[in-house]
């Protein structure tokens, strides 16, 4: 990381859990220059998990769970400003405009801006609002639209048997509400688990009574009174619907990096940063959901975007560390960011808990039965344990972090019995 002096102004763009994480961190760790965090929302800095878990089940106006107190950050020092959206970075002048005309001044630019739903394309645009019946669920003024629809409809139509369509639809199913989710893919939650757990998750929404229906994908909507009444399939049955809830993907807001010419990793599609969470420009540092960082839990070391607060609030700490040490005159930053990925879902009364990453598996070992609704995962790349996927086996979860953080790697044989501690 390059020097950063004590008196640099260091403005954050985003204030989620990465952005948030950074501004308390950076002053805590000594960074003694103006720390400037700019929030495109208007909600003080909140937890964005909840939105699809217990806030649904609140009502519209309930307070949101914020990351920490308000005056935390004028304590900290922190410029904390609600409601302002950077619109343009200009790299020469090192300066941030805004859309309200503003041009801020940094020394040190930290990209947090996280991402957006994926637009539904099988929805018209004049259809594609809550008022109309399309939602989608990344923000607390979206969950606040999407609680009362849910509270009045009785048929729920949602797109993508991802980890967040998955826990809109427990949700709802528990609520009663006649719901009908829809995967283009063979399996749920695909590019997060291993086959065994989208199995077990299947099989337990669709007791619970959710409809799924894999290798099936919505291709149009059909409209009554200027509202989406139904969801047509490829095959050309149509599933009638008071909402829809469109949960495809997030794509990571990357449009200010690239209108300023920083590179996106193409593979992995964030803005693209080295192990030391910089761009190619010194100045400029990302992290989040809208970064792709070298990952040492990766095979070759490649590139890999995470959408996780684990990796937010890991990258944040890293990063405030780096710079807060250079500006101190200290030297005990560490090298590379390497915190090991972990993530969690809950859905209806299943805790799924994940840690590594699966991307060089080529085998997996099984704890447990997925019929006892308690069992585990180990994922091995060669003879090296990979990752962890635990269902409602938390011990296991919590034990095979160890492991993987102390680079161990007990024999696959030895790890199969779920009578025996993983850390044993
Ligand atoms: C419904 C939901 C459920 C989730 N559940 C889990 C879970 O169970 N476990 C888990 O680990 N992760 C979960 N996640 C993912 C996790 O919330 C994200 O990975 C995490 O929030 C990423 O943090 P971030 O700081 O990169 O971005 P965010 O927290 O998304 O924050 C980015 C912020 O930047 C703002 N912004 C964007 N552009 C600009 C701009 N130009 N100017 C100013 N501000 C801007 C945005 O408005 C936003 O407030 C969930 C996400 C969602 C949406």
């Amino acid at each position: 990381m390059s020097t950063l002096p004590s008196d640099a102004r260091v403005v954050i763009l985003g204030a989620g859990h990465g952005g948030a994480q950074l501004a308390v961190d950076l002053r805590a760790k000594g960074h003694a220059g103006e720390i400037l965090l700019l929030s495109a929302e208007d909600a003080p800095p909140y937890q964005r998990p909840p939105l699809s878990k217990a806030y649904l089940s609140g009502a519209a106006d309930a307070p949101p769970p914020l990351l920490r107190a308000l005056p935390a950050y004028e304590k900290a020092g922190v410029s904390l400003r609600l409601g302002v959206r950077a619109t343009a970075i200009d790299r020469r002048a090192r300066r941030v405009e805004t859309a309200t005309g503003e041009r801020l001044a940094y020394d040190r630019l930290v990209l947090a801006t996280g991402a957006r739903a994926a637009p539904a394309p099988f929805v018209p645009a004049d259809l594609a609002t809550p008022a109309a019946g399309l939602f989608t669920l990344r923000s607390l003024a979206d969950a606040r639209a999407l609680i009362p629809a849910l509270a009045a409809a009785r048929r729920l139509a949602i797109a993508g048997g991802g980890l967040i369509g998955l826990e809109i639809a427990a949700h709802a199913a528990a609520a009663g509400i006649a719901t009908t989710l829809v995967e283009a893919g063979p399996r749920l939650m695909a590019r997060s688990v291993s086959p065994a757990v989208s199995d077990f998750f299947l099989a337990r929404h669709r007791a619970a009574g959710v409809a799924v229906r894999l290798d099936a994908r919505i291709e149009a909507v059909e409209r009554a009174d200027g509202r989406i009444a139904a969801v047509r399939l490829g095959d050309g049955e149509t599933i009638a619907c008071d909402l829809l809830v469109s949960a495809i993907g997030a794509q990571p807001r990357t449009e200010l990096a690239e209108a300023a010419g920083l590179g996106l990793d193409r593979w992995a599609g964030g803005v693209a940063v080295d192990a030391k969470l910089a761009t190619e420009d010194p100045a400029i540092h990302a992290l989040g959901d809208c970064a792709a960082f070298p990952s040492p839990w990766a095979p070759d070391q490649m590139r890999v975007r995470l959408e996780s607060v684990q990796n937010a609030v890991d990258q944040a700490r890293f990063l405030a560390a780096g710079l807060a040490t250079h500006s101190s005159g200290a030297q005990d930053a560490p090298a590379a960011y390497d915190a090991l990925p972990w993530f969690w879902s809950d859905q209806g009364a299943d805790k799924l808990q994940i840690a590594g990453l699966s991307l060089g598996v080529d085998r997996w070992v099984a704890r447990g039965d997925p019929g006892s609704g308690r069992f585990s995962l180990l994922g091995f790349a060669g003879e090296s344990l990979a990752c962890v996927e635990a269902v409602n086996r938390p011990r296991d979860f919590m034990d095979a972090r160890k492991l993987l953080a102390a680079g161990e790697s007990p024999p696959a044989a030895a790890l199969a019995d779920p009578e025996v501690r993983l850390a044993a």
